[in-house]
């Protein structure tokens, strides 16, 4: 029996795992955290909670939090326990003599989706005013770079369209590539609610999620596509619209370049995007591509809710252009229940993209080429700025492979776990001279580091964090920092070791700045937080109480723009060799690579990675459901147990990625999107063939 102790008080504060951003009550006594009561006036969750953000918080007290910083020469000496002081010292001497040797270029850093929006607007100025460049990436560069250049080029915003209320006047439900029931739990409640009152259902998923069929629910259509084709099959349900007349030619006069929508129609009209020829691609049956295609056409308010089962793809980036296409034929956009909708991964994902964690864009996603863009930064910063485009995280790592990137600051990320390519990862940090890992636990990546700095939790700080629905919810410091300091502080203080004059003494100040910078952001203070609870950006002098839903009346960029997307095959071939596709996604309570919920109360559920197989492949192979696997691919090999089931179709497999044991990135190739670089994680050419086990 666990006695728990009463709460003397409690503080409000956001839920640091997914894109949701559920509020809760942290209810403490003293020093310790009691309970997280989910808060009902949180206004993306309402009083709901899944389990992690109810359970999974112990991490934050965890015996494998590092607290005090530590050096070592060489990757293979012991760590050396040291002050902050001597740790923010050796790194500013370090990079300066990097910088002197190999050139300024030669250094640069990752932000944080996990971290504030404060602290991401923090590494990106201090790589670009410290380290006198723009090599500066986000780990959304694997998850929703995508979207932010899909959705941009065709609406002129990254973002998505509505606030989650809108799901509650919808009709048709488009799911793609998502699966909400385990990735945004609270969010999938509200969408199930929804789909119980009658709103019509398609899912276009390889594998069986639990939205196809389960107790109230069941979709109208399951289009379950092999992994790769997404492209051909939304631009098959297009085809359908336009050849059958089902176009929205109101909504598209007004609001879009009519002369682009003739030139994509006369595309997508094209006989070989039809249902039948897309079936030979896709194996969706072309009477449910056309039937799915006309419910949404005609069903009301259509909207369309997205995950990395759109983004992780060579193709990502089409995708969600060919779903913006597929909003703006039907118009469905600029009211209640319509939208297109990306359902975030990290809890903020958002906002280190609207931070300007990307190497071509400072904060509010504007270009470090634009002239006045850069003067507003220079003029504040007092440095002069590069207009150059930075590196990408592979193309730092490549770089490091041959020589010419030689140290980086890497703030809360775990690539050697979450990037694909394992190797090649690893053989990047190893060339370099001096990697600083900023986290909590000693990851998978600072077995490569030479400086470790102890990282705090959202429970230490105080910030901002930004959900899918552009919903900037206030995180407040529960608890004194651990290891000393709130990571903004950290970050702080290593500018200052490398020269800058930063002397914030909140947050709330940074972003007051942020508000000075960046017009969607120009008029959120952390006193309109605290009165209204939250806001929606854009939050500016039009719209000083926020934006829930964008684009009611006109698009960002004026008239929306409709993108050819031709479908293209991935690379990524089966064969003799390898002949199922390998996609992978999550389960409930675990949550990316465990490292925060393997160190909770969730470890009870204690769920391993298993490899989804169908019968006939098992069959094939002399496997039975609970046998271990050895699962190979043209990059390495793993090893697991398999779960069989016909949740997945013959020829796909599929399995999560949540323990460090399992390692799946091992085995994913470095394909990647077109536009993003994001990587293709969602299909890799594999084998499935019996083991004895690790
Ligand atoms: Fe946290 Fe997401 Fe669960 Fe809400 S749905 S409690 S934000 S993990």
């Amino acid at each position: 029996v666990v006695e728990i102790g009463q709460p003397e008080h409690s503080v409000v504060t956001t839920c640091a795992y997914c894109g949701v951003g559920c509020s809760f009550k942290a209810e403490m006594r003293g020093e310790e955290l009691v309970r997280m009561v989910p808060w009902k006036d949180g206004k993306a969750n309402r009083g709901h909670s899944c389990v992690k953000g109810r359970f999974a918080w112990g991490y934050a007290t965890h015996r494998d939090r590092i607290l005090n910083p530590m050096v070592r020469a060489k990757i293979t000496d012991p760590w050396r326990e040291v002050s902050w002081a001597e740790a923010f010292s050796h790194i500013a001497g370090e990079f300066h003599r990097l910088q002197a040797t190999y050139g300024k270029d030669a250094i640069g850093g990752i932000t944080s989706s996990r971290c504030t929006n404060e602290e991401t607007y923090l590494v990106q100025k201090l790589i670009r005013a410290g380290f006198g460049n723009n090599n500066v990436d986000t780990c959304a560069r694997v998850c929703h770079s995508p979207t932010g250049f899909g959705l941009k080029t065709a609406f002129g915003t990254s973002a998505g369209t509505q606030d989650f209320d809108s799901v509650e006047e919808t009709d048709v439900v488009l799911v793609i590539g998502a699966n909400p029931t385990d990735g945004h739990p609270v969010f999938g409640s509200r969408l199930k609610k929804r789909l119980r009152q009658g709103a019509r259902l398609i899912v276009i998923d390889p594998r069986r999620t639990d939205l196809v069929q389960s107790p109230h629910i069941k979709a109208d259509y399951h289009l379950p596509l092999r992994p790769g084709t997404n492209v051909a099959v939304v631009t098959a349900l297009a085809h359908v619209i336009v050849t059958e007349e089902l176009v929205n030619e109101a909504f598209v006069r007004d609001y879009c370049d009519w002369s682009e929508f003739e030139h994509w129609a006369a595309f997508v009209a094209e006989p070989r995007h039809a249902p039948e020829e897309v079936e030979k691609i896709s194996g969706v049956p072309a009477a449910a591509l056309r039937g799915a295609a006309r419910l949404f056409a005609t069903g009301g308010n259509g909207a369309i809710y997205y995950g990395l089962g759109v983004t992780e793809h060579s193709q990502g980036t089409t995708t969600v252009m060919a779903i913006a296409n597929l909003a703006m034929v039907t118009g469905n956009l600029g009211r209640p229940g319509v939208g297109v909708n990306p359902l975030r991964g990290q809890n903020n994902v958002q906002g280190s993209c609207d931070m300007g964690s990307f190497p071509h864009e400072f904060p509010g996603y504007r270009h470090v080429s634009d002239d006045a863009t850069r003067e507003i930064f220079e003029k504040l910063w007092g440095v002069a700025l590069s207009d150059e485009p930075g590196l990408r995280i592979p193309n730092m790592l490549d770089a490091a492979v041959d020589g010419t990137f030689k140290g980086i600051y890497i703030q809360g990320e775990d690539i050697v776990q979450s990037d694909p390519d394992t190797h090649h990862v690893t053989a990047g940090l190893a060339a370099m001279e001096c990697v600083v890992v900023h986290d909590l636990f000693l990851n998978e990546t600072a077995n490569y580091a030479h400086v470790f700095l102890p990282g705090s939790t959202f429970l230490e700080k105080d910030g901002t964090f930004t959900n899918a629905e552009r919903r900037i919810n206030r995180v407040r410091k529960v608890m004194t920092p651990r290891n000393g300091l709130a990571d903004w502080e950290v970050t702080q203080d290593l500018a200052r070791a490398l020269g800058l004059a930063w002397n914030y003494a909140h947050p709330g100040e940074i972003m007051a700045e942020i508000a000075a910078t960046t017009p969607s952001f120009a008029g959120v203070t952390y006193d309109k937080l605290e009165a209204m609870g939250s806001v929606q950006w854009p939050c500016n002098a039009k719209a000083p109480d926020g934006t829930p839903i964008m684009h009611i009346g006109g698009f960002a960029r004026g008239k929306g723009k409709f993108m050819i997307t031709e479908y293209v095959a991935t690379d990524e071939k089966t064969g003799p060799r390898f002949p199922l596709l390998l996609t992978t996604g999550r389960i409930l309570s675990q949550y990316n690579v465990g490292a925060q919920t393997r160190r909770t109360a969730n470890v009870v559920w204690h769920e391993e990675d298993r490899l989804e197989i169908h019968p006939h492949d098992a069959e094939n192979r002399g496997l039975k459901d609970g046998d271990w696997v050895r699962l190979q691919s043209r990059a390495g090999e793993t090893t697991l147990r398999a779960l069989v089931t016909d949740r997945v179709a013959p020829g796909v497999v599929y399995t999560t990625f949540h323990h460090p044991l399992t390692q799946v990135n091992v085995i994913t190739t470095d394909y990647s999107d077109w536009a993003t670089n994001c990587p293709e994680y969602k299909v890799t050419a594999v084998q499935v063939a019996p083991s004895n086990g690790p």
